[in-house]
């Protein structure tokens, strides 16, 4: 007997959810809770030649690797992107997100708008953009400073970088949502939205149909 119009869906494809913000952006915060809160959502483990800070644990937070070994591994190719972020490398490992989009796994990237802009490029079907930004300068000035981690030279120059990156991330197109970070609860759950609805999409769907 029928019970009745059941929509069925077919399996979707994973979705790469891509958040950056200027240093500062309160992302990190940002990021955690997301992965928190949406055990269906995994964190893209970046590899990088800076060493690691207080509480970072390798193979969760990054893969620290030597220079040798970063460049061995991007001359083969195991690299969708890398960049230089204040004198340090970092690269996207290629073959964790091939595996998660067939199977229909979200992963949260958390890169710098040059990787962005680079993942979209690569696969611009599956990736959406999210910039993450103050409430404004002076506010992200002060969190720099309450930071404590950084001097002067060192706080001017991330505030120079995001004007820049802000202004770049109007002009790309690589962003498909902007989220003001005045408040973390609220900042937290507009991006549980966005990945919400994105999950939504239609175009993500293999297959739809009535019974
Ligand atoms: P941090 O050293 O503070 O963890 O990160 C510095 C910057 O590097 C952040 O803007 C972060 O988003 C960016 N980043 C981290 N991993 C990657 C990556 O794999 N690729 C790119 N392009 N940027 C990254």
């Amino acid at each position: 007997m029928s019970e009745g119009p059941t929509a069925v869906a077919g399996g979707r494809r994973g979705i790469l959810v891509v958040v950056s913000a200027p240093s500062g952006g309160g992302k990190t915060t940002l990021v955690k809770a997301a992965l928190a809160a949406d055990p269906a959502l995994s964190l893209s483990v970046s590899c990088t030649t800076r060493p690691a800070r207080p509480g970072e644990v390798d193979g969760r937070d990054y893969f620290f690797v030597s220079p040798g070994d970063f460049t061995r591994r991007r001359d083969a190719d195991e690299f969708v992107e890398w960049a230089e972020v204040f004198d340090h490398a970092y690269a996207t490992p290629r073959a964790p997100l091939d595996a998660a989009i067939a199977a229909g796994r979200d992963v949260l990237l958390d890169v710098d708008i040059q990787g962005a802009r680079s993942i979209k490029r690569v696969f611009p079907a599956d990736a959406v953009g999210i910039f993450v930004v103050p409430p404004s300068f002076a506010e992200l000035e002060q969190r720099l400073r309450a930071r404590g981690t950084d001097g002067d030279a060192q706080i001017k120059r991330r505030l120079d970088r995001a004007r820049e990156e802000i202004q770049a991330a109007r002009e790309t197109g690589v962003y498909d949502y902007v989220i003001v970070n005045r408040d973390r609860e609220r900042a937290a759950s507009e991006l549980q939205a966005i990945v919400a609805a994105e999950r939504c999409r239609l175009s993500r769907l293999a297959a739809v149909h009535l019974d």
